[in-house]
């Protein structure tokens, strides 16, 4: 990841909260959002070109792989060739693809663990291949996985949610992007884990069902890697042309080191200056930091969430257990979103309009 102070689009992403605290409500004094012009990658994505460009990117893998024979850059290149092919053959029009995840009674799928990144001090990102390499995950916006370990110690298995950060479309893996912590046990067996291992991972586990412009301004209260499901929802609305949805996003963190995605939501913010706010927050901030400081404030969201009052909006929240109980309330169970409780309560927010992911 690219170091946050040292682009353009960190400066916006960290422009100081009290200067755009100027303007109240995200929704105010707005222009009415351009429409979007698509990116390459959004038009390969879409478009009718899709397998011409997954060749060329077989191509290019190819050469890749034909000069780095036998190095660790020539299995990422193998990889992406692999991956280019499965991708050529899921977009070929009128066929759909092969979900990896089907749900009901599939099951536990077996995954191998191909590739580990690390992120940051406590955060990796492991890469798992598909059963097939022309297979989609089968996920749906916004949706989960479950992964499964069983501790040799223990009388059962550890069963925790996960959501992916890679496209929805992508063929041939599955992105979890997983933070440590000190006594987790899944965290810490994820961070663990090398390549050739496999892990038990189990889908789709909905969450909140997207389709474009279901709402007209959302926005997305995230707590560490309580960020990944929020992503999921920007990806599935920056990456359609039709779905013009406005995302405010409020993101706390301790550490500047801790913002995960911050070159992805940065890129957001740069592409989509009139539908993708971001603010950041840290518990643990530099001297030199333009963002907040602290935890999420009352004050920091009444001034940057649409207002209660606006119509068709949703707010979003993910988070660590005391971040989740301050903002909304905590979660009953996975399938009882509890009563809204804390700041949003406060501010005048329906239940209908907050979700607990
Ligand atoms: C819908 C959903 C999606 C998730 N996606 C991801 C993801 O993509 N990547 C990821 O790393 N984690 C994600 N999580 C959290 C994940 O499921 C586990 O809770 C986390 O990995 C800790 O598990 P553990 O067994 O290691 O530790 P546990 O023993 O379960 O907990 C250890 C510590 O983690 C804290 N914690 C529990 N839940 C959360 C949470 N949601 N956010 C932050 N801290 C928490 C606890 O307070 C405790 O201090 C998600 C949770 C949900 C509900």
């Amino acid at each position: 990841m690219s170091v946050f102070v040292a682009s353009r689009s960190a400066f916006r992403a960290a422009a100081p909260v009290k200067r755009q605290f100027a303007r109240r409500y995200a929704t105010e004094g707005q222009p009415t959002p351009p429409t979007p012009t698509p990116t390459p990658t959004t038009e390969a994505k879409k478009g009718s070109n899709a397998i011409p460009y997954s060749l060329a990117a077989l191509a290019l893998g190819g050469a890749a792989y034909y000069f780095l024979a036998g190095t660790p850059a020539a299995k990422k290149a193998e990889a992406n060739v692999k991956s280019a092919a499965g991708a050529a053959a899921a977009k070929v029009p009128g066929v759909a693809a092969k979900k990896a995840f089907t749900g009901g009674e599939q099951g536990w799928v077996s995954l191998l663990l191909e590739d580990v990144e690390t992120v940051n001090h406590n955060t990796k990102r492991f890469r798992f291949k598909l059963p097939e390499d022309d297979m989609v995950s089968g996920l749906e916006v916004a949706s989960a996985v479950l992964a499964k370990f069983k501790p040799t110690d223990a009388d059962k298995p550890v069963l925790r949610p996960y959501t992916p950060i890679n496209d929805e479309d992508a063929t041939g893996y599955l992105d979890l992007l997983v933070k440590k912590y000190p006594n987790g046990p899944m965290s810490t067996h994820f961070h663990d884990m090398a390549p050739g291992q496999r892990l038990d991972i189990k889908g789709p586990l909905p969450k909140y069902p997207w389709s474009p412009n279901k709402h007209q301004h959302i926005a997305l209260i995230a707590g560490g890697t309580g960020i990944t499901p929020m992503f999921q929802l920007c990806r599935a609305i920056f990456n359609n042309p039709e779905d013009k949805t406005k995302v405010t996003l409020v993101f706390g963190n301790v550490t500047e080191e801790d913002i995960l995605l911050k070159k992805e939501l940065a890129s957001l913010e740069n592409t989509y200056p009139q539908r993708f706010r971001a603010f950041y927050v840290l518990d643990k901030a530099p001297k030199e930091w333009a963002g907040g400081k602290g935890f999420i404030t009352q004050e920091l969201l009444k001034t940057v969430l649409p207002e209660p009052k606006t119509d068709n909006i949703k707010v979003f929240v993910c988070g660590p257990p005391p971040m989740m109980n301050a903002i909304s309330g905590n979660k009953k169970s996975p399938r009882d979103q509890g009563e809204l409780a804390g700041v949003l309560k406060e501010l005048g927010y329906t239940p209908e309009q907050v979700y607990k992911f």
